[in-house]
């Protein structure tokens, strides 16, 4: 394997070494015993899984491919090795992670590459159709919508793209705040990049740390500050595409009316349409002042009816968020453990000012609201914002509970792996929808995620948070858990297609930025009409006549 690319670790997410610790947070034990009925004190867990009880399937590509692919990017940077296949077999979605510890692999790509340039891009991508091969472009490999791996009965050679060692700011225009990015550069990469100059791309989904810009693109990806600094699809301003024979070039234009949008095509694409290489971003000069303050509201309609209004409010905070009851109280169930005034001001004097108000602690809802700007342009919006609270009944207890949940946001992807070591689910779907819809799509969620733990005979879990706020409407993120029983996967489907099924009976999307995969194409039909489904399948039929970029994803 090429040594200049890091992957996550093949059986979960992240770093080697690196993983979810509940000993300091006293409150989690108690809470996932009452919540899923698991004792995490008696529980069994399992051992770090063993890469020599996989059956990889064997590499089929024709040796003489693998030697010109060798003679692209030079004999380092390609790779049939069963570990380096195995890597870029899945993304990180729960049925892939099951999937790997559970030694089913069905199919991996039989050849990995590593390009260094766009001009190596070209070169694979044309031979690779010259060999009637089939391309996955590959970027952290961090998706959770099935968006990556090879279908089980493809016969041609698979050929894994790999944009791991293309990872330069190339360029920055600084009097437009542009910058050229290539299409590997991963979230932490690109940030150190840009900061170094001054500059902030805006964009942390929870997945920074082991995401790139081009499969933030690819995705449809959205970052915790999206209300300041927008989607991806905002961001994304030019871009570069290889295709068989040529690149598709998009320059950075602020706006064009240049027909339908070629660049929204490319957004969204999941490799469908050829392989990203280069990234023009809307770059900001990194804020003065970046703070996140803690609010609670009495109720989750008060909070949500507080987000819309401050959507429709002069402020322009760059992160809205609140949390329902149950997410409420699982933030403090996995609160470290506290001390001295903190502890007295969380568990003492907090709930004696909540229950002076008449507040039902069961029903209290967190939320967290982020200011970014010059320090007056910050404390400007927090006050529009403070006022906007105070009218829905909510307070503001200052900015300790936000600088725990900006720490700790990109440790919480290693609690499914703890899990998932215990015997249980735990996984997430998001969806959007308009403001009018929230609450009963919010509603309608729940009662069906309880109607399938029944159905599967489990006490389950489930909980939520509205973020990422628009003019006409907002993202729900539902998290759910509970202990497998004999079938995880059966028993996973049950509860995640429920929860899916409601989103769409209840006029919201299919994912607000997951995208679609192979885990959410059953929906695409009641997400975009069946005359919607026959438009994208024509553009991808016509655009890729042989199905050699990435088949079978997305529809
Ligand atoms: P990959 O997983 O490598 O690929 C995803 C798809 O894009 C595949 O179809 C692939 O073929 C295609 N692709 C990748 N690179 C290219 C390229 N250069 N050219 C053409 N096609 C390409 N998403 C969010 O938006 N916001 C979040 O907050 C968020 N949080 C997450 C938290 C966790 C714990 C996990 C596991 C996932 C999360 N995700 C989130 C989902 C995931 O990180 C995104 O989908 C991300 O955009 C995928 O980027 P990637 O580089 O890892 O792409």
């Amino acid at each position: 394997m090429t040594d200049t690319v890091k992957h996550m670790k093949w059986w979960g997410w992240g770093n080697d070494g690196v993983g979810f610790h509940h000993e300091d947070k006293p409150g989690f034990a108690p809470f996932v015993a009452e919540k899923v009925g698991l004792d995490l004190h008696t529980a069994e867990r399992a051992v770090e899984p063993s890469f020599d009880d996989l059956d990889v399937p064997a590499s089929t590509a024709p040796e003489a491919f693998v030697s010109a692919l060798a003679g692209i990017v030079g004999d380092d940077h390609v790779s049939v090795d069963d570990l380096v296949r195995v890597i870029h077999t899945y993304g990180k979605s729960l049925r892939d992670l099951v999937r790997i510890r559970g030694n089913q692999i069905l199919r991996s790509p039989d050849v990995v590459v590593y390009p260094a340039d766009e001009a190596e891009v070209q070169q694979v991508v044309d031979a690779a159709v010259a060999a009637d091969a089939v391309i996955i472009p590959f970027g952290g490999g961090s998706n959770i919508a099935g968006s990556l791996e090879p279908m089980p009965a493809e016969t041609r050679t698979v050929v894994s793209l790999d944009l791991g060692r293309m990872r330069a700011v190339v360029d920055i225009d600084t009097d437009s705040g542009l910058a050229r990015i290539q299409a590997g550069a991963q979230g932490p990469d690109l940030e150190a990049q840009l900061n170094s100059t001054g500059w902030t791309i805006g964009h942390f989904p929870d997945s920074f740390t082991h995401s790139t810009v081009g499969g933030w693109v690819a995705t449809r990806s959205t970052g915790m500050q999206s209300d300041k600094y927008g989607d991806i699809a905002d961001i994304a301003r030019g871009l570069r595409v290889v295709r068989p024979g040529d690149v598709l070039v998009l320059r950075p234009l602020p706006s064009t009316s240049s027909g339908p949008s070629v660049r929204e095509m490319i957004l969204g694409s999941e490799g469908r349409l050829g392989v990203i290489t280069e990234v023009t971003v809307q770059v900001h000069r990194v804020p003065e002042k970046r703070n996140i303050f803690a609010y609670f509201f009495p109720t989750w309609e008060a909070g949500i009816t507080a987000m819309q209004a401050i959507s429709e409010s002069d402020a322009s905070p760059s992160i809205t968020r609140v949390s329902d009851a149950h997410e409420t109280g699982f933030t403090m169930a996995t609160s470290k453990t506290r001390s001295g005034f903190s502890k007295f001001t969380a568990e003492t004097a907090l709930p004696r000012i909540m229950k002076a108000k008449g507040w039902d602690l069961d029903k209290i809802c967190l939320s967290f609201i982020g200011y970014e700007g010059s320090t007056a342009h910050a404390k400007h919006q927090k006050k529009l914002v403070d006022a906007i609270v105070k009218k829905h009944g909510g307070m503001g207890v200052g900015e300790g509970p936000g600088l725990l949940y900006d720490q700790k946001k990109f440790d919480t992807p290693y609690l499914r792996d703890f899990l998932l070591d215990m015997g249980a689910a735990g996984d997430v779907s998001e969806t959007a929808a308009p403001w009018s819809k929230l609450l009963q799509v919010h509603d309608a969620v729940y009662a069906a995620a309880d109607k399938a733990y029944a159905e599967i005979g489990v006490t389950g879990w489930i909980m939520s948070h509205l973020s990422h706020s628009y003019h006409s409407g907002a993202c729900l993120y539902f998290t759910f858990a509970f202990v497998f029983q004999d079938d995880p996967l059966s028993e996973y489907d049950t509860v995640k297609n429920a929860i899916q099924q409601a989103f769409v009976d209840n006029d919201a999307t299919i994912s607000h930025h997951h995208g679609v995969g192979r885990e959410h194409a059953p929906w695409l039909e009641e997400d975009i009409s069946s005359e919607g489904v026959k438009v994208l399948t024509a553009l991808f039929e016509s655009a890729d006549p042989g199905a050699h970029f990435n088949p079978d994803k997305v529809v």
